[in-house]
């Protein structure tokens, strides 16, 4: 399926759940969050009819997010289902570790193809710092699981902020020295609080450089292997399994090839991460819409998935005012 600049859709990211086990600084405040009611969050039953519909439609890749992905209850038995559906080649997911000790092995055996962990610093007292919560150790375990569960297409995500975690720009990326994963330092993003409490964001540029002054030369990767592939850039480091990667969020630099859309856990349809038009599809689904009727509800909103993110632009009056943790990154 094409939008109208004529880019493939073939990847959706659904937040499952806007509830989380952490309270990240640039993410979500500590207090006063207004939590989703039950029964405005899409059922598993609801969720699997429109990946249904998306695959038909082209969709091949699934991830999936959150808040927090693995608080919300049966996601093992989600993962199960949507791998059975025919046209979905990779069913993946971002979440920030805590409980991947407990549950890893169930999510690799339900047949989940990749897995995204968050990680923006190996210091117990700098993660309690970011996240208002003393679970780096949890988070340490669920990691050591993952690297030894036989699992490939791991991923870390790092947001390298000045003055919190900058520091350990070269040590995060040592991650990919023993195990054949990907290190990805993605920049801070203006969406929810991440601004308001004086997080200052490193640009990619910076945190190459410094990688650079530590490990010697980047050799780029070249043309990605997977069409499914995100947008970060891949490099490798001279005697590392891994490789380590740079999502530019704020120049824009990946609107032209975007391959997704986003669905919330309230059901809305997300043309755009930092733009609010799109499609409430709890809505049509709950009052009944037909197969034929929801397809082509789908191929008509993802035509006119926006051509950019704007992030740059203060004059954008399509801005969506949802935070990360309602839109899943
Ligand atoms: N809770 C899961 C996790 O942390 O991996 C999934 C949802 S979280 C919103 C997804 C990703 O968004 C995380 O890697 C997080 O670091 C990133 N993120 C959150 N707020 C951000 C911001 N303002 N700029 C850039 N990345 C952000
Ligand atoms: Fe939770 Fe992920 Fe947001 Fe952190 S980044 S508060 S782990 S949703």
């Amino acid at each position: 399926m094409q939008d109208q600049y004529e880019r493939k859709i073939e990847y959706v990211r659904i937040s499952l759940t806007d509830r989380c086990n952490l309270r990240c600084r640039y993410c979500m405040p500590e207090a006063g969050v207004a939590k989703m009611r039950h029964e405005d969050i899409l059922t598993f039953a609801e969720i699997l009819r429109i990946v249904q519909t998306l695959a038909a439609l082209g969709v091949k890749k699934v991830r999936l997010t959150g808040g927090e992905p693995l608080v919300r209850r049966n996601i093992v038995e989600l993962i199960h289902a949507i791998r059975q559906i025919p046209g979905i080649e990779q069913v993946v997911l971002t979440t920030n570790g805590v409980l991947l000790s407990a549950m890893g092995a169930d999510l690799v055996r339900a047949g989940l193809t990749g897995l995204n962990i968050s990680l923006d610093t190996l210091q117990p007292e700098t993660f309690a710092e970011i996240t208002r919560r003393p679970l780096f150790a949890q988070v340490q375990a669920g990691v050591e699981k993952m690297l030894s569960s036989g699992l490939r297409n791991i991923k870390f995500n790092c947001v390298p902020i000045y003055e919190v975690n900058d520091g350990e720009i070269p040590a995060l990326a040592e991650l990919a020295k023993d195990y054949p994963v990907k290190v990805r330092y993605i920049e801070l993003m203006p969406i929810g609080c991440a601004y308001e409490v004086g997080y200052r964001g490193v640009p990619m540029a910076e945190v190459q450089a410094r990688l650079e002054k530590t490990y010697g030369r980047l050799r780029p990767v070249g043309k990605k292997a997977d069409p499914l592939q995100g947008p970060a850039e891949y490099y490798r480091l001279a005697g590392f399994a891994g490789q380590v990667g740079f999502i530019d969020a704020m120049e824009h630099k990946f609107c032209a090839t975007c391959n997704r859309v986003r669905l919330t856990a309230e059901g809305f349809l997300k043309l755009c991460l930092n733009q609010k038009n799109g499609l409430n599809l709890r809505e049509l689904l709950r009052n009944g819409i037909s197969d034929d009727n929801l397809k082509l509800a789908l191929r008509q909103a993802i035509y006119r998935k926006p051509a950019e993110h704007l992030f740059t632009d203060s004059e954008n009056t399509a801005r969506d005012s949802r935070a990360m943790y309602q839109v899943g990154g």
